[in-house]
């Protein structure tokens, strides 16, 4: 019987240890998620995962969705069919040649009691091939089309020329959750992405200094939501507003630790939402250097105020290398679009550049602290973006 099967390539690293089962059944668990509207039999073997039975219309948005799940690194639309080389030379010779002039033939033999070895294989089929085509060439080297075939122990070969390269990481929910600081920005859903591509599942806050700020920058951040949720998964956005925040320290403290402060404040907020939700670290889009906020010192200024460890995947990231990926996921024609954020609101002519946990602290003396980040949280806003 011949058949038509999606073949999923997961990484074998991470599979070596004792976890090798959770990852595995995680991993089966996020794809039916992904393919929960779509009809399709999802079965293990050989430490493989297949997808069979679903209708090959949808093929192409089969593929789509799988390029999107985290600890896929290919999947290859493939026939399957009983072994024999009658049969494997029947189904290759049905494939499309016509449109290129070199190929080669890429066996692998799992199925040790076949009797031909793969190289007998590559080179059998090859002349086959030849023989039938007489435009093409073999080319080992860089061949327009590679036919893979995989000879398996069950009896079952697969043939497939085309392996479509997935996004890999590890499964999301196997590193647990954590607290994205999701503002209108690029790149702050890019260290969403990429936290969640190391299998952190996450919940999103964002900070809004409506009237100051308008309603479109609050729905451009849910926008954003909803396309890194794609990746992501489902996330629960939690809406605070910082204007009384802002308008405290603006009255209260120096103007060049303006941002220091609304950033300490902003990671206090966010610990003890973390802390409410049973969330382990915190996320922020932070690169090294790209604004005075982002230095060294204003960066340990501002961590020093939690004790949840800060996770900045973009730290080393150039800010081409940041908007290389933003495109590539989705989400850079959002960001771009022209809202303001909060931290533009009584931007600073000159924010201090190397701040002082003990300058900040002495300003903070004039602020009630606590009250302030228990009135933003007790007001906050909880929006559930559903996995796009
Ligand atoms: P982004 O492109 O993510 O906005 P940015 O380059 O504009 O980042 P900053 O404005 O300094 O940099 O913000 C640094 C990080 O602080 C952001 O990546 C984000 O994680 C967090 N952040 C900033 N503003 C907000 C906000 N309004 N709500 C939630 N998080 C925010
Ligand atoms: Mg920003």
């Amino acid at each position: 019987m011949k058949r038509k099967v999606i073949l999923l390539k997961f990484g074998e690293l991470f599979l070596k240890g004792r976890n090798r089962h959770e990852f595995i059944n995680l991993l089966k668990k996020n794809i039916c998620k992904k393919l929960k509207d779509l009809k399709f039999k999802l079965d293990e073997t050989q430490g493989r995962l297949i997808i069979s039975e679903f209708d090959e219309e949808y093929e192409q948005e089969f593929v789509v969705r799988l390029q999107k799940v985290f600890g896929l690194i290919a999947i290859a639309c493939a026939f399957e069919i009983e072994t024999s080389l009658d049969n494997i030379e029947k189904n290759v010779l049905q494939m499309d040649f016509e449109n290129v002039k070199t190929f080669k033939i890429e066996t692998k033999r799992a199925d040790k009691n076949f009797p031909m070895t793969s190289m007998d294989v590559d080179k059998h089929i090859g002349e086959v091939v030849l023989e039938k085509y007489k435009h093409l060439k073999v080319d080992l080297y860089s061949p327009e089309k590679i036919v893979h075939i995989e000879l398996r122990t069950n009896g079952k070969s697969y043939i497939y020329d085309k392996l479509i390269s997935c996004v890999g990481g590890l499964p999301l929910g196997s590193a647990g959750k954590g607290l994205l600081l999701l503002s209108g920005g690029i790149d702050s859903p890019v260290a969403g992405y990429l936290m969640s591509k190391r299998g952190l599942e996450i919940e999103a806050v964002h900070f809004h200094s409506y009237p100051y700020t308008s309603l479109q920058a609050k729905e451009k951040v849910i926008q954003l939501a909803k396309e890194i949720s794609a990746y992501c998964g489902k996330i629960k956005l939690h809406i605070i507003s910082f204007t009384e925040i802002q308008e405290e320290i603006h009255r209260n403290c120096d103007a060049d630790y303006m941002i220091t402060i609304m950033r300490r404040i902003m990671m206090r907020i966010a610990e003890k939402i973390s802390n409410n939700n049973g969330l382990g670290a915190i996320v922020t889009g932070e690169s090294l250097g790209q604004v005075a906020s982002q230095t060294m010192q204003s960066m340990n200024v501002t961590n020093s105020v939690v004790s949840l460890p800060v996770f900045r995947p973009l730290i080393a990231f150039d800010k081409e290398e940041i908007m290389d990926i933003s495109r590539k996921i989705g989400t850079y024609e959002t960001s771009i679009l022209p809202y303001e954020d909060c931290c533009t609101v009584f931007l600073p002519k000159n924010p201090v550049i190397k701040p002082t946990i003990k300058k900040a602290e002495f300003l903070e003396n004039k602020l009630d602290i606590e009250s302030l980040v228990q009135t933003a949280i007790n007001n906050e806003e909880i929006l559930e973006i559903d996995e796009f």
